[in-house]
């Protein structure tokens, strides 16, 4: 039963094949057996999985349907749950339990989805391996040395490994897509403003974006439906009608226009990914697409301009954790001062002290023309550039990671190396565009994955173009051993 996808068991659920509570049950003790060797989870929530199963096998017997109805899903550790720990992988909110739900999981709730748990995470999302944690590493399904991605490698690794059909995640400069790509997930980055971010624990707020992760660009299209559309209490959220997902899946790809960036393939792109790029690009030809090379000439300033951007607003967003409202509180403290420093000192990790410092620095007088400024206008030369591609072809392909997933640790002594590896994902969230990452091959048994850019709001057509290309290649159907 853990083998089926999101439209499988939406199947199963209505020819009553199977109920949620069994499914459910099922999915619970998978995790209880094989997530000790992955650390996907940092809270499981067995209670409220069990109910909410009940509820919508209660429902689905009263006649109602709906492909989220009683679907095993998970939320990354960032989404407010009501009274559960939202914990944002960090010391700091490790007592802290949210005292509302998150727009997307009240959402998902409603349509009636069945929440397991609460993943692992990087440290207030500040990473690309899942290593910044407070509650841990986790680990690749497909090498247990291996990093699953990040920030939302819990998400990854438990989808991937089987442990449950898909999960919630974030995306504020790859978080979705490069751990999608490292565990042969397909994974969407909705447009910015498409999904509310009310109640998601901000990293940079004009960057982050909540998506699906799932097995099959299909599931990704019922994740998102169940995820997106208009609220009124996210003030960049858009009031943009929904469109039906599912249905968009049926497209022709005669005719599609796919641009490929000649930035894309320089020095620092594994030779091995490049080919398994240039074979997708094949295999979407032959299905009648239409391929042009195309130039991204502000790209390499991309990543400076994200490292400034993103760690300024998280500064800025993280200042709330002071150690007198809620979270991390130290010991003690002799004054007001020796309160905040030790509670922030003690309670974020390395990684988010970093950023912290580097984005108060780049927001301080007399740097702040300098670096902050001028980040904000690289990322509207980012942004100019994919509108002038987009004038010419209907998508951008290329890799999602320059190289596969790295050993766990060998990036730690240093960040900047890891930050490098974000440079084909970072500039879709610069310009606030969709993308999307599917599976695309393997090099030495770790999966490669292949990114889709669209322009505004064609999250449809993202999700039709991976179906096609699933329905014919066998990719993302690869399961890894073991799980
Ligand atoms: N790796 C990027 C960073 O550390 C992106 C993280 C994310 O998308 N949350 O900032």
């Amino acid at each position: 039963m853990h083998q089926l996808t999101l439209a499988e068991i939406a199947r199963g659920l209505a020819d009553k094949k199977f109920s949620s509570e069994e499914l459910t049950k099922v999915l619970l003790a998978r995790i209880a057996q094989l997530d000790p060797q992955l650390n996907s989870f940092i809270s499981l929530t067995e209670d409220l999985a069990l109910q909410q199963a009940k509820a919508a096998d209660a429902r689905r017997a009263n006649g109602e349907s709906g492909a989220l109805l009683g679907a095993p899903i998970a939320h990354k550790d960032l989404f407010c749950t009501l009274g559960i720990r939202t914990s944002c992988g960090s010391k700091m909110l490790d007592n802290f339990k949210a005292p509302y739900d998150a727009t997307v999981v009240a959402k998902l709730a409603a349509a009636g989805a069945v929440t397991l748990g609460k993943t692992n995470m990087d440290e207030f999302a500040m990473g690309s391996a899942n290593e910044s944690s407070y509650y841990g590493a986790v680990k690749n399904p497909w090498n247990l040395e291996h990093v699953p991605g990040g920030s939302s490698g819990g998400s990854a690794a438990a989808v991937a490994a089987r442990l449950l059909p898909a999960a919630t995640a974030t995306d504020t400069g790859g978080s979705i897509r490069q751990p999608a790509a490292f565990t042969n997930l397909t994974g969407l980055k909705p447009t910015y403003g498409r999904v509310s971010r009310w109640g998601m624990i901000a990293y940079a707020s004009s960057l982050d974006q909540g998506g699906p992760l799932a097995r099959t660009a299909e599931d990704c299209a019922i994740l998102l439906q169940g995820m997106a559309g208009f609220d009124p209490k996210d003030s960049t959220c858009i009031d943009e009608p929904v469109p039906d997902y599912s249905a968009s899946l049926n497209g022709s790809l005669q005719g599609l226009r796919i641009g490929v960036p000649k930035e894309y393939f320089g020095a620092g792109l594994d030779p091995r990914i490049a080919e398994l790029i240039h074979n997708s690009v094949k295999e979407l030809e032959k299905l009648g697409a239409v391929v042009k090379e195309i130039s991204l000439p502000n790209m390499q300033h991309a990543i400076p301009a994200y490292y400034v951007i993103a760690p300024a607003e998280a500064s800025s967003n993280l200042s709330r954790f002071d150690g007198v409202r809620f979270g991390y509180r130290c010991e003690n403290p002799k004054d007001l001062t020796d309160l905040y420093k030790r509670s922030r000192g003690e309670g974020f990790g390395p990684e988010v002290q970093r950023r912290i410092m580097v984005g108060a620095y780049a927001l301080s007088a007399g740097y702040y023309d300098a670096y902050y400024l001028k980040a904000q206008k690289i990322r509207r030369l980012v942004k100019n550039d994919f509108m002038a591609a987009f004038n010419e072809v209907d998508i951008i392909l290329g890799p999602t990671t320059p190289n596969p997933a790295w050993k766990l640790g060998a990036k730690n002594s240093d960040p900047v190396a890891a930050y490098l590896e974000d440079v084909y994902t970072i500039t879709a969230n610069l310009a606030g565009l969709p993308g999307l990452s599917m599976p695309a091959g393997f090099v030495d048994g770790l999966p490669v994955g292949v990114q889709l850019l669209a322009p505004y709001f064609q999250e449809g057509r993202l999700l039709n173009v991976a179906h096609q290309y699933q329905l014919n290649t066998d990719w993302h159907t690869r399961t890894p051993t073991g799980f």
